[in-house]
């Protein structure tokens, strides 16, 4: 029998390597568990990881979980939902955690399915988790013209959230170490009960905004394609991506992979850059876990800055190049 309220945070890894966005998640719940008493938080991790990453960078008290197997090493619904169902099973866990990306959107609604759990999408780990939160999530709906309130009806949650950027995207500031144990590989996971047809890598070596930790985005007023060699070149200095607003990605100057906001992805970055951008509702549902939002602007009534703490008025094509050269200065002095 099982004491302990337990909740399990999905670890996703692309290439071996555990996602920052999933890290992330694994940290601010296992902050909170800590305000918890009576909680234990687990992971799971599917596929391979680097042993640089399961050796020292997972941090925290709790267990993961991994399972090691080559089945696991690309995403597949069917494997993976059986793997989290009995992993959930074994742990009697009463919350489930993923990071908000592509996978946890396929994934998330199959479990809630398969486990019967309320699931709530794109919420912040401290509006459903933190002190006040009470399992609730809200979001911006029809176009932002409404807040909605959404709040899990089962005693099995599930969430796939966003969480403001923790100090860091390593391990947790304890200094503990989460102990790994490897599961029992499964014979129903033979490959070729459900083969991969074709893999497509989209983009590749271009820094996924989603796992950014700075963003530098752009907006209609960049003008054209061809400005946002600017956007490039700061993103590059800064050791950022390049993000874009969905008018951008509709005029086809940058790539749908890139949007952010309420049709394109939530980001969770330490520094969001908006350059040219009006501040839609629509967009600012993908940047709600941003850390800290500096926006260029040329209009000064414009909406960005609102929820901007550092607001420069002025051309991006003037301000953008000063930018540049200042951080190219400061780089230098290093
Ligand atoms: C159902 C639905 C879903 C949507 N989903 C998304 C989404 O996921 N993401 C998203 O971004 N949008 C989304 N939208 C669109 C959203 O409503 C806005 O139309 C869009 O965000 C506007 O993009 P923008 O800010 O780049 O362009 P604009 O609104 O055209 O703003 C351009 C800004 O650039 C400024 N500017 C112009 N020239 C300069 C200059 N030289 N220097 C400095 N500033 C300058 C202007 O003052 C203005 O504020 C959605 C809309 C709907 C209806």
């Amino acid at each position: 029998m099982n004491a302990m309220n337990t909740v399990l945070v999905f670890l996703e890894q692309r290439e071996g390597v555990v996602k920052k966005s999933s890290i992330d998640i694994w940290n601010r719940v296992q902050e909170l568990a800590a305000l918890r008493p009576g909680t234990a938080v687990s992971a799971l991790l599917a596929g391979p990881a680097s042993s640089r990453q399961l050796d020292g960078s997972l941090g925290g008290n709790g267990v993961v979980y991994h399972a090691n197997e080559a089945a696991f090493k690309l995403y597949n619904p069917e494997h993976y939902t059986r793997l989290v169902v009995e992993t959930m099973k074994k742990v009697a866990a009463t919350a489930l955690f993923f990071a908000d990306t592509a996978l946890s959107r396929d994934l998330a609604p199959r479990l809630s399915v398969r486990l019967k759990a309320s699931l709530l999408t794109g919420c912040a780990v401290d509006d459903v988790w933190g002190a006040d939160g009470g399992g609730c999530c809200q979001r911006a709906v029809y176009s932002g013209a409404a807040i909605a309130s959404f709040a899990p009806t089962r005693p099995l949650k599930i969430y796939t959230c966003t969480s403001r950027p923790t100090r860091s995207s390593s391990a947790i500031t304890s200094g503990a170490q989460a102990s790994v144990v490897v599961l029992e590989p499964s014979s129903r996971t033979r490959e070729e009960l459900f083969p991969l047809v074709r893999r497509m890598v989209m983009h590749a070596g271009v820094r996924d905004v989603a796992e950014a930790r700075i963003i530098v985005a752009g907006g209609r007023g960049m003008g054209s394609a061809g400005s946002f060699g600017l956007l490039e070149e700061l993103a590059r200095l800064l050791g950022g991506a390049v993000g874009a607003s969905r008018a951008v990605v509709d005029e086809g100057w940058r790539p749908h992979a890139e949007q952010i906001g309420q049709t394109g992805k939530t980001v969770a970055p330490a520094l969001y850059l908006a350059c040219a951008i009006s501040g839609a509702p629509q967009h600012l549902a993908g940047i709600g876990s941003a850390g800290i939002v500096v926006a260029i602007n040329c209009d000064p009534h414009a909406p960005i800055f609102d929820i901007a703490d550092y607001a420069l008025v002025g051309d991006v094509h003037l301000l953008l190049p000063k930018l540049i050269e200042e951080f190219q200065e400061f780089l230098k002095k290093r």
